[in-house]
């Protein structure tokens, strides 16, 4: 039997696959049960030192420390009132608050049982998502946002000083830039699908952060088209050298998983062994930069079959240091060449932020 490497707690609960705005909405419950089932027959579930660990909702207090108070009331009396509409991709349903208030809790506690020491790293697969939601907005399947809450709960109690979140979901993270703009002790990191090709049509490399946050949000938005060979350039010349030079506590990870390029709602190029490449990469800079984590909480990923499960799949070994065989399950994907071209401007124009970029 495989033994993991690292202890790697997956927070996961049945209560995430009741969520559901309708069952043709992209972000359903297969989503998480297909990805389950495809973790049974690998037998990651046996291996030693990876365990799944049962969620806590948070509390409305937690939720009110990135969130507005009348955002979360307004959340939870819409649900009270068995639900309404945000936007046509965004509803609340009667169990909307309480699903919400879970998912916000796993990345909880994901965080908790990491700076604890319980185990090495996490991975909270929750749904509904959050990086959308912003302090007084849900948006784009979103309600509350489960990284920055997890991150500024770390900050406020569990006496971490300075965090790096890394986000690679396919579309930028809007509200979690939002939440953090102003911020030094919070580096946001994100690379997306040019803002330009796909909601939110944010994520610019001039959005920069603000005020003592300025210099620390940094945007790497990348062609349609864009695949392995883009990410890899993303890390060696922008995420690892950032990341090195920020010097962070606890490294979180906003595991969007739509990059893969099989996802029906995006136009990227990623496939599972990207993934792995990704997340094995973090898991070194955490080492080297002596961060805890990384802890990665799920975000997107909409290619129920044949993307999500393989690249959760990915992203678990890559987090414990099983080995994996990964397999393509359809085809391998053609890569838009100017990629790794625009991933040397964003380096360029970042470069007067950040020393490690102007040396080269
Ligand atoms: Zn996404």
């Amino acid at each position: 039997m495989w033994r993991a490497e690292r202890r790697l707690a997956l927070v996961y609960d049945e209560e995430y696959l009741e969520h559901e705005q309708h069952p043709t909405h992209p972000e359903r419950r297969e989503r998480l049960s297909y990805t389950v089932d495809r973790l049974r027959e690998e037998g990651v579930l046996e291996v030693e030192g990876i365990e799944l660990v049962e969620p806590r909702p948070a509390g409305r207090e937690e939720l009110e420390l990135v969130h507005e108070p009348e955002h979360v009331e307004l959340i939870r009396r819409m649900s009270e009132q068995g639900g309404g509409v945000i936007d046509a991709d965004t509803i609340v349903t009667g169990r909307t608050y309480e699903q919400a208030r879970l998912a916000a809790g796993g990345a909880l506690r994901a965080v908790e049982l990491t700076v604890s020491g319980e185990y090495d790293v996490a991975f909270a697969m929750v749904r509904p998502p959050g990086h959308h939601a912003g302090r007084a907005k849900a948006a784009g399947f979103c309600y509350f946002n489960n990284v920055a809450i997890a991150a500024e709960y770390a900050l406020r109690e569990l006496g971490v000083e300075r965090i790096a979140i890394l986000d690679w979901d396919a579309h930028h993270g809007d509200g979690t830039q939002e939440i953090f703009y102003d911020r030094d002790d919070v580096l946001y990191v994100s690379i997306h699908q040019d803002g330009r090709t796909l909601y939110p049509g944010t994520g610019f490399p001039h959005e920069v952060g603000e005020g003592r946050g300025e210099g620390y949000t940094v945007n790497i938005p990348v062609p349609p088209g864009s695949g392995d060979r883009t990410y890899r350039r993303a890390f060696e010349r922008i995420i690892d050298p950032i990341v090195r030079e920020y010097g962070p506590d606890l490294i979180l990870i906003s595991a969007g998983q739509d990059c893969h390029f099989t996802d029906p709602i995006t136009n990227l190029s990623v496939t599972a062994r990207g993934y792995e490449w990704m997340m094995r990469r973090a898991v070194k800079l955490a080492e080297e930069v002596n961060a805890l984590g990384p802890v990665a909480v799920l975000e997107g990923g909409y290619s129920v079959e044949d993307g999500l499960p393989y690249t959760n799949l990915a992203v678990i070994c890559g987090l414990a240091g099983l080995p994996t065989d990964l397999r393509e399950p359809v085809g391998s994907p053609e890569e838009n060449p100017e990629g790794p071209e625009r991933v040397e401007e964003v380096a360029r124009r970042l470069s007067g932020y950040w020393e490690v970029l102007s040396r080269s």
